[in-house]
């Protein structure tokens, strides 16, 4: 049986059995792994509360058969404690997690930019100084660039011309300027544009000049585009208070 270390961040985990817990990971070097940590629900396990979700862990695991196993666990960052602390920070923390296990479809692909996206998103979350929703919203947005579906906040989506266009079409994969247009389109606030394209490139200046206004208009419009991207939306989403 093989063994390899590797960083992660616990997303999630199920009861197995009596005592043991299947954890779901998105690991630096091995994307996403299932492994199994006998033992984790008893209080004198060895591993303690370091294999909860959120945290970031270093890990020493074994090659099973079909999931691996967990043979050693040394806590990186307890991201967990501060999230856990705020409803706010600990629904849009659900939601990363969620988004991330969703996004990273296969087991064992590597997905290196998506584990330092997260591993960025939770040490901001969990230090409290920049609005929770807006960190998820940038989150969201730059792991659908990441995986592929990258939106256009400036040029319009269809034919490329330079911008700033007010149509916002989720299918069309971003702005779409007075020719592109197409019917059910939203036509949110030029600020909330601008607002979309500052979330998507962690411009924090722009985002904290922002009002609520804007920023509930653009978090509407970024969960419109992940569930157009991603298949029966995220679960998660529905509990973050926007
Ligand atoms: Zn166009």
């Amino acid at each position: 049986m093989g063994l390899y270390r590797d960083e992660a961040v616990v997303l999630r985990t199920q009861k197995l059995g009596e005592a043991d817990r299947i954890v779901t990971l998105l690991t630096r070097a091995n994307g996403r792994v299932r492994a199994v940590a006998k033992g984790v629900r008893r209080t004198t396990s060895r591993f303690g509360a370091r294999l909860e979700p959120f945290t970031q862990v270093d890990l020493q695991l074994a090659e099973g058969r079909s999931l691996d196993v967990v043979t050693q666990a040394e806590t990186l960052a307890p991201f967990g404690q501060d999230i856990g602390d705020d409803y706010l920070r600990y629904t849009a923390g659900t939601a990363m997690l969620e988004t991330a296990e969703r996004l990273v479809a296969e087991e064992k692909e590597p997905a290196v930019q998506h584990y330092h996206l997260l591993v960025g998103g939770l040490r901001t979350l969990a230090a409290g100084q920049r609005d929770a929703g807006s960190v998820l919203d940038s989150f969201l947005l730059r792991s659908l660039a990441i995986a592929g579906y990258a939106p256009s906040f400036a040029e319009c989506a269809r034919c490329g011309l330079p911008g700033p266009h007010r149509s916002f079409n989720p299918a069309a994969g971003g702005v779409l300027c007075g020719r592109c247009r197409v019917p059910g389109t939203a036509t949110p606030a030029a600020e909330t544009i601008t607002l979309l394209g500052a979330l998507l490139t962690g411009d924090w200046e722009t985002v904290e000049r922002t009002g609520p206004r804007h920023r509930k208009e653009a978090s509407g419009l970024v969960a419109a585009y992940l569930a157009w991207h991603i298949e029966y939306g995220l679960r998660s989403l529905s509990h973050v208070e926007r």
